[in-house]
């Protein structure tokens, strides 16, 4: 039995066997609920807001510490978005949007139904860039031994391109920073759409492991992330896609993700974890179909709090919906 005054503090006892307490730091933004895409969009930064209130009102706050991020500068975005892509984002407004003379780079940059400009567009990525950014500084200066960025996540955003409702690449940010500090960090996608963004950006590296389980098949967003699909030179079988069917329930997502993952970190040995725990892998999100049910809280917190390595972790709260993937531009990282 634990004793209550083991709860207090910014920090968790441990479940593993060293009974160490895991310092937790949790980044939001607490006017992230006020952008809004759109009525009929899907994505509702408010649903943030909410898991939030959820989060004061059980008390679990008073178990981490609560830290405001910085919002992200365009030097700190353009680390790996391209320089006109941010200006773009940085300058483009819902009125200046429709403008013949932008025509062109809204095309280029896929804007439109999925990825909407809207009122605040770049100060919203730049609170979630600025909060995976921050989640990393605390990791690397040892300040945190887990971090959790609620507005975080956006992991199909290309270097110079939107998708799937993500404009800004928060977690390749994010990872890009623990790269100054640690040798190998491990990426795991548990979203119901594969993590595009953050695969094609560290596809040709070593230094990131991407390891992605999703929905496949069937023209499902964003159509990629087929098992053959795994690196390409330095980075030649540093990227894993799992394939999942509709209908998988608890047992057979654990059954696979506790043996892969454990393998993954025996064999890797990564010093950090970044960690994208997409909402709409859940049991009858809208967006990942009715028969979708992921049963992967139980199962990747035994595995991962099993390692002693640092953990950043993306929850994200959207339903993102269907978008075609356009191929964005391959980013080689640092070997
Ligand atoms: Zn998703």
């Amino acid at each position: 039995m634990v004793r209550r005054d083991e709860f207090s503090g910014a920090s968790l006892p441990s479940p593993g066997t060293d009974a160490t307490k895991r310092k937790v730091t949790y980044f939001y933004e607490p006017t992230i609920g006020g952008y809004f895409y759109g009525q009929d969009h899907p994505m509702k930064p408010h649903r943030i807001v909410m898991a939030h209130n959820l989060i004061v009102h059980y008390n679990l706050h008073r178990k981490m510490e609560i830290m405001r991020p910085f919002p992200a500068e365009a030097s700190d975005i353009q680390k790996f978005h391209s320089p006109d892509y941010v200006n773009f984002l940085a300058s483009v407004t819902p009125e200046t949007v429709d403008e013949q003379a932008n025509m062109e780079v809204v095309k280029r940059y896929n804007i439109g139904k999925d990825c909407p400009v809207f009122d605040g567009l770049f100060s919203y990525c730049q609170a979630s860039a600025g909060g995976s950014i921050g989640a990393a500084v605390k990791l690397n200066r040892h300040d945190a031994d887990i971090a959790i960025n609620w507005a975080g996540g956006l992991h199909h955003a290309k270097k110079c391109e939107a998708s799937g409702f993500c404009y800004v690449n928060d977690i390749v940010l994010g990872i890009l920073e623990l790269l100054k500090v640690h040798k190998r960090v491990l990426y795991i996608d548990i979203d119901v759409h594969h993590g595009d963004g953050v695969e094609e950006a560290f596809y040709t590296t070593n230094r990131v492991m991407t390891v992605s389980f999703h929905k496949y098949g069937e023209g499902f967003f964003p159509e990629s992330g087929n098992i053959e699909h795994n690196g390409h030179g330095k980075g030649k079988h540093y990227a894993l896609n799992v394939p999942l069917n509709d209908g998988i329930d608890d047992e057979s997502f654990r059954n696979l993700f506790q043996p892969i993952i454990r393998k993954v970190m025996e064999a890797y040995q990564p010093e950090a974890v970044v960690l994208q725990c997409g909402a709409d892998s859940l049991a009858s999100d809208k967006l990942g179909r009715e028969k979708e049910k992921y049963g992967r809280e139980r199962s990747k917190q035994e595995t991962l709090h099993k390692s002693h390595s640092n953990v950043l972790l993306f929850p994200i709260f959207s339903n993102q919906d269907t978008c075609i993937h356009q191929s964005g531009c391959p980013f080689n990282t640092m070997e």
